[in-house]
Order: C-alpha cells, then structure tokens, then sequence
C-alpha cells in the first residue's frame, strides 16, 4: 500500500516538465534564502554538486558532439557556417550594448545612490594576441583538463577533419573502418551524455533550490531594494534582446520559425543558465536542448554552442552598457556619444576574449570603467548584487548562442522542422515509457 502511494507521487511528480519543477525550486528557494537569511548559506554544497555535475560532463560532451558533428562536414562547409556564426555573434552582441544603453539612460540607474568605499580586485584585460595564440593548445590533455573550450574545439576539429580524410580517401579498409568506428564510438558516448545530462537536471531540482537559498540569503532584501531600479534596468534590456532581436529577428524573420517552440525548445538551457550563471557549466543542457529539441544537426552545434560559450556574450555586453550608466550617475556625470561608442566597442571585445564563468561581466566592467575613467570602486560597490545579474546575462548569453545555432542550421539545411519542438514534441517531458 505504502509503496504503492509512494511510487504513485513518484510518477506523479517525474511526469511535470522538468524545466517546471527546477522552476518552482528557483521560486522557493529564492523565497527561503530571503526569510530565512544567513543560516540558509549552509545548503550552499548541495547546489555546488549540481554545478559539478554539469562541468563534469562540460568536456567530453563538446569532444563527443564535435567529433560526431566534423564528420558530416568538409573544411568549406565548416568555414561557411563559422563565418555565418561569428558573424551572427558580433552583429548580435553590438546590438545588446547598444540596448543595454538606451535603456539605461531611460531609467538612469544610480542616480539617487552615493558611492561607499568598498574593496574590490582588479583584472588585467585580455591582451588581444594571447587570445589569439591560446586557441592553439600547446598540449591538447591540458587543455580538456583545465576546460579551456577554444583549444579543445581546435584540436578536436584538426584531428576530426583528419579522421575524415583517412575515412574518405584511405586504401587500406582497416584504417578506414578504424576512422568510422572512432566516429561511431563518439556517437554512442554523445547518447550516453545525453542520458546523464537528463539525470543530473533530476537532481537540479534539489541543486538548484539549493543555490538560490544560499544566494539571496547571502544578498540579503537590502541589497535587493538598494540595487532594484540597477536590476530593473538589466531585465528589461534582457528581455527587449530576447524578444527583439533573438525571437522576433533571428528566429521570426530570419529563420522564419515560431518563436515560442524555440522558447519551449530552449527552456531547459535557459533554467539552468539562471540558476548556476555559467555559460559552460550550462552547455551539456544547451546542447542536449539543441540535438533533442531543436533537432539542429551536430555539424552546427557541435561547433557553434561551445564557440558561442566562451565569444559570445550578449548578456555580459549588455550589462556593461547599463553598468557604465549606472557607474555615471553614482558620480553625478553624463558620458557623450563618444564615450557610449567606445563602451560598445570595449564590451563586444571584452567579452570575446572572457570566459563563460560565474562574475566574467563584473570582471569585464573594471575595463570598461578603466576606459571611461570612472571610479573602479563602483565594481566592488556592485559586487553584492551581482550574483542576481548574473543570471540574467547568462540566460540571454545562451538564448543567444541557440538563436544563432537555429538561424545557421536553418540557412545550412542542417534542422529536422519535421520533428522535436518544431512538431510540438518537448524532451524533458518524461513519459511513463522513460521510466
Ligand atoms: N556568467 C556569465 C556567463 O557564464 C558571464 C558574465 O559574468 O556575464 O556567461
């Protein structure tokens, strides 16, 4: 009887959208974390498990798609659809600054506030030529156990468009097969990925209840009242970017493709960035939302998601935007034109070179401060807050990222419209026969 009613609530309960119960975990434990105040800070590990659990399978989840993806691509078709995203990457994260801008000088964030003393730490920017030197790993093992993505998409690429040349032009039938069977190999490891990603956002509901907890009860509702108009001004940016440019421009007009199934498809991905406030610890859910939802071909993702990870950052440029005005106004100023012009240009480059981790965009705002020569004490003044704002730069950082891998695979044939979300079919919706 017992069991019955227990296995009874347990179906009951696995048969809500996953995406609903770490939703509700969001809510109650922002909820808890807020009345329950700095004793709430001790369910912190239990929300750090869920963080390592995703980075866990961060890298071989990019080895395995990357490997599956190059094997349908040749060297020209991988430059098109490079050329295409990156494209898409930069033009996209111009326009969120600009957003980020405007809106900010609506509202004017700050204005009101006095600047307190606070500490904070400085960041050498990124010199433009390491960047460009440190896509080469110098030894491929350091760079997948370190996590770097840049070097691993590299030698992964390089190495999988070798395999297909052994695969494609090879003599000798043994080598060749060999080459098919790593490919097969990486595919069966991608599925296996896959399956643990959808395990471990069973376990997000508890992580993710967890990590909220522990947040706001370390902000505190005082930060959050003194800060509010700073994360009104972030969320509204966020969602004119989302709704503007991701769904009514990339997915409306240039995919031509219904902009809520690629909200339902992406949804997964978008939780997970609000509540761990990485872009690469969120990629095993982007990339399990873009093979199982919106059924993109490995050959764009496998390539584009983990690129898009790391240079682009639509979020992280917006919210510089709205922080310049914001550091502006503590200090009673006003910035020209000019100087909003070079706070685009500083923010799309800035956050090419930064890595998709916890705190980039407040990283990123001591350059852009440096630049404008605004007090750099407004980094640590904002650092209290900035766990909130975080995670609205993450989630519009990775919508970014699967908007632009929808508008190339939809350019390059590489999308099945005919199934996923596209036909109203959601994974993440488990059914009794997943069970
Ligand atoms: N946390 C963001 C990301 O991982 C970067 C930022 O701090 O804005 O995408």
């Amino acid at each position: 009887m017992a069991t019955n009613a227990i296995r009874n609530t347990w179906s009951r309960y696995r048969s809500i959208p996953i995406v609903y119960r770490i939703g509700a975990a969001f809510a109650l434990g922002s909820g808890v974390g807020l009345i329950v105040g700095e004793p709430a800070t001790v369910l912190q590990p239990l929300g750090d498990l869920f963080v390592r659990l995703l980075s866990m399978i961060v890298v071989p989840i990019i080895v395995l798609t990357l490997l599956m993806g190059v094997r349908q691509l040749s060297p020209a078709t991988l430059g098109k659809i490079g050329g295409e995203v990156v494209a898409l990457y930069a033009i996209s994260s111009a326009i969120a600054v600009g957003i980020g801008l405007a809106i900010a000088n609506l509202i004017n964030p700050g204005s009101g506030l006095t600047l307190t003393d606070t500490e904070f730490e400085t960041q050498e920017a990124p010199n433009a030529v390491d960047v460009f030197l440190g896509i080469v790993p110098e030894n491929p093992v350091t760079a997948m156990a370190e996590g770097d993505i840049l070097p691993i998409i590299f030698f992964v690429l390089v190495t999988g468009i070798a395999l297909v040349l052994i695969r494609d032009t090879t003599e000798d039938e043994s080598l060749r097969r060999g080459a098919e069977g790593i490919f097969r190999a990486a595919e069966t490891g991608a599925e296996a990925m896959f399956k643990v990603v959808w395990g471990v956002m069973e376990y997000g509901v508890i992580g993710v209840f967890a990590l909220m907890a522990a947040t706001l009860a370390q902000t505190g509702a005082e930060t959050l009242v003194s800060f509010a108009v700073l994360v009104v001004a972030l969320a509204i940016a966020v969602v004119i970017h989302i709704g503007v440019v991701y769904l009514g421009g990339m997915i409306g007009l240039l995919a031509r493709q219904s902009p809520i199934a690629f909200l339902v498809g992406s949804r997964n991905a978008m939780v997970t960035a609000l509540s761990i406030r990485s872009s690469s610890g969120t990629l095993p859910v982007t990339m399990t939302d873009a093979e199982e939802n919106l059924r993109i071909e490995e050959g764009v993702y496998s390539f584009s998601l983990p690129l898009g990870a790391t240079i682009n950052m639509d979020g992280t440029a917006m919210y510089q935007g709205v922080a310049a005005i914001f550091a502006v106004n503590l200090v009673g100023g006003t910035l020209t034109i000019a100087e909003q012009l070079t706070v685009v240009a500083i923010a799309v480059l800035a956050s090419i070179g930064a890595a998709g981790v916890p705190g980039t965009g407040l990283i990123m705002l001591t350059l852009v401060l440096t630049q404008l020569g605004l007090p750099l004490e407004v980094v640590g003044f904002v650092a209290g807050i900035d766990p909130i704002l975080d995670r609205l730069r993450t989630m519009t950082n990775i919508t970014g990222d699967l908007a632009v891998a929808t508008v190339v695979g939809k350019w390059n044939g590489a999308i099945d419209f005919a199934d996923g979300v596209w036909t109203g079919d959601v994974a993440g919706t488990p059914t009794a026969a997943d069970d």
